[in-house]
């Protein structure tokens, strides 16, 4: 049995060191290199780090952290986060992918419509583990309720008033995180419901970074991304039929992260496994998704129609209901975030 997999990330190494376990043909395709500084650009604070399969202490894995700090429109308060990690990414796929023992890895390969045809016919199972922009979009219908503009880097500065706790800061139409690694680097990122372009966001983080006295970084130093999330929906198009080969969409391809959670790369991770073992045991793999995701799903689904209305800080106060704010303040204009960047501090 052949099982390749098209993306080298949380979904997709998950996926292919379950599929070890269950044939010695595992093949895994990625656009870009397990080496140099792969990804140091993202969110890097994972909830409930258990839920991976991974050991601690492994390259990679930076700290614990059980506590953020957490704002909305509300106030600021600490926010328990249960078996909270920080991470740096790049350096723990690293290290995954140099487990895989018996997965033939090809990296720098960008496979296109035709590849991922030509691979379907040669697979028993093919998994499109792409990421935000997935190739399967070509093949079957997938749509994002929430696609979320962002702008991230890690940043060198002095974060020592900051380290070590995660702050995130949800207000107006913005989404705004730093993750210190160390007294002196974080990464920085910035998300906006609006559908803005790379270079207003830029300006956008500029401002607010100057707020709390962080320079800003060069615009090259960013990287630009969108943060997808679907709701329940979207997993009726996680499987299907090419050239008679079972294709299993994971990850962010499927739209499984929500920035409001934190579990983007635990969802990912989960969903490469389930691909692999739904299809190894003949199982639906859209009721397996629907069985662990059921929560987050549900709760992006009934927030997706509403929050173009009450905004990201709404559906955040909506996740966080529970939340007991331990300061307050009533913004009145939009510009008030710059008041609410002030408490981020
Ligand atoms: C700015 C930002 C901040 C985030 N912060 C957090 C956070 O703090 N915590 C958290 O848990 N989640 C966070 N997330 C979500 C998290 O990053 C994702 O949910 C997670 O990385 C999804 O993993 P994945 O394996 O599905 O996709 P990815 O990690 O995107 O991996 C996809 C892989 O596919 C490869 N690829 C793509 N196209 C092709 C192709 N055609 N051919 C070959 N290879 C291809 C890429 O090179 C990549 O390695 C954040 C997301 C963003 C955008």
């Amino acid at each position: 049995m052949r099982i390749s997999i098209v993306g080298g990330g949380f979904a997709g190494l998950a996926a292919a060191q379950l599929a070890e376990e269950v044939t010695a043909d595992v093949r895994l395709y990625d656009k870009g290199a397990y080496s140099g500084n792969r990804r140091g650009a993202w969110g890097e604070m994972v909830w409930d780090y258990s839920q991976l399969p991974l050991d601690r202490h492994v390259p990679g894995y930076v700290r614990e952290s059980n506590t953020g700090i957490f704002v909305g429109s509300s106030g600021k308060t600490a926010v328990n986060v249960p078996d909270g990690v920080i991470l740096n990414r790049g350096e723990l796929e690293k290290h995954w992918a140099g487990t895989l023992e018996r997965t033939e890895i090809t990296e720098n390969a960008e496979v296109d419509e035709a590849e991922f045809r030509r691979l379907s016919a040669e697979s028993d199972l093919l998994i499109d583990a792409t990421g935000q922009f997935p190739i399967s979009s070509r093949f079957t219908p997938l749509s994002y309720d929430v696609a979320c503009p962002t702008l991230s880097g890690r940043i060198e500065a002095d974060f020592s008033h900051l380290y070590p706790e995660p702050r995130a800061l949800a207000y107006e139409n913005y989404f705004l995180w730093i993750v210190p690694q160390s007294p002196e680097e974080a990464t920085v990122g910035l998300g906006c419901r609006d559908d803005k372009s790379p270079s207003e966001l830029y300006e956008d983080m500029q401002q607010l970074l100057a707020e709390i006295d962080i320079e800003p970084p060069e615009r090259e130093a960013l990287h630009s991304g969108t943060d997808v999330s679907n709701g329940l929906r979207s997993l009726s198009h996680c499987s299907y039929e090419l050239n008679d080969c079972t294709v299993h969409i994971a990850g962010d391809a499927i739209g499984l992260a929500n920035r409001l959670t934190g579990f983007g790369m635990v969802h990912a991770a989960q969903s490469g496994r389930a691909a692999v073992s739904a299809f190894v045991q003949g199982e639906s793999y859209k009721r397996r998704l629907l069985c662990q995701n059921f929560w987050t799903k549900a709760v992006t689904g009934v927030a997706s129609p509403i929050h173009h209305s009450i905004g990201l800080d709404g559906i955040a106060r909506l996740a966080k209901s529970d939340i007991e704010y331990q300061e307050s303040f009533e913004p009145q204009q939009p510009a008030d975030i710059l008041h609410a960047v002030r408490t981020f501090i």
